[in-house]
């Protein structure tokens, strides 16, 4: 009787095991699917993945290499990064130069032979690396940071926008439609940029990582930046930027969170400023780069 008795609870229990882990392969069935109807983008930076999502919408599922916090400059993939991109359809590289890419994109093209490579930089015009003055010399190579014009950033998420009507032309009036309304309010924060600097006179601010060079180029401002070719500044180099700083009446030096800010602590004590953090790599790129406008206007005022 006992044993019969816990037989019978045992087919129970079985019978529930069953009926529950059917449960979980029809939930992971369905899940699948879902996944594997959205557009797996790959992208390298954080600005790329609001142009992605704005355009995409909830038809992509955006992935992307440097993480926050990180540098594009010297970031290397993690094994679980590069084994995901085996899943993905496109690849929005920035195509500019950035390091990560540079290095890196021949292996991560490697993983997946079907996906498409969207190149961002395609019909955007490349400008030399602004590198501290006295140097006008030896040129810093091409600047890799196009992202930080809202001009450039337009003819990126073009570019983004026809690889994703190519691999899902079935969305194609969708992704047209996105990309038209994101244009507009990229072109919007061009002109509040432009209408929020025009007051300014003292058109010149002091930066660790020259990240502001297509910036700068649009409105016509003038960055000194810290860092000379990827490197800190010589104490020499220090004491240079300190007169520049004072020449030029600067109070707020500028550094970035994805770098150590000691040499421009340096310098604003020297001139008696402060230091005040923008970030070239923040995720909700618009909202970000009004930030940095009124961080700018304050700073040169
Ligand atoms: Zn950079």
């Amino acid at each position: 009787m006992k044993r019969f008795r816990s037989k019978a609870f045992l087919s129970i229990f079985l019978a529930i095991l069953l009926m529950t882990s059917s449960a979980t392969i029809a939930t992971s069935c369905t899940q699948k699917t879902e996944a594997t109807t959205k557009v797996g983008v790959v992208v390298t930076i954080l600005p790329q993945v609001e142009f992605v999502e704005n355009i995409g919408g909830d038809k992509v599922d955006v992935t992307v290499m440097v993480p926050p916090g990180a540098s594009p400059h010297t970031y290397e993939p993690t094994p679980s990064q590069m084994a995901s991109l085996a899943e993905a359809e496109l690849y929005a590289k920035v195509g500019s130069g950035v390091e990560f890419e540079l290095t890196w994109m021949d292996k991560l093209i490697a993983q997946n032979k079907d996906m498409l490579v969207v190149d961002c930089s395609q019909g955007i015009g490349l400008q030399e690396m602004t590198a501290p003055d006295e140097n006008e010399e030896e040129h810093g190579g091409t600047d890799p940071h196009i992202w930080m014009s809202p001009r450039n950033a337009q003819v990126m998420v073009q570019n983004i926008a026809s690889g994703l009507i190519q691999i899902d032309p079935d969305n194609s009036a969708y992704y047209k439609q996105n990309r038209d309304a994101y244009l507009q309010e990229l072109a919007q924060l061009d002109q509040d940029i432009r209408d929020g600097l025009s007051g300014v006179k003292n058109r010149v601010f002091m930066v660790y990582h020259p990240a502001f060079g297509y910036f700068v180029r649009d409105y016509d401002l003038t960055m000194l930046p810290i860092e000379a070719e990827g490197k800190e500044p010589t104490p020499a180099g220090l004491q240079h930027l300190i007169e520049q700083a004072k020449e030029h009446n600067v109070s707020v030096v500028f550094a970035e969170p994805q770098f150590n800010p000691q040499s421009a602590k340096v310098i604003a004590d020297a001139i008696d400023g402060r230091v005040v953090f923008i970030d070239p790599l923040a995720r909700d790129y618009v909202e970000n780069l009004r930030i940095l406008m009124g961080e700018l206007v304050q700073a040169m005022e």
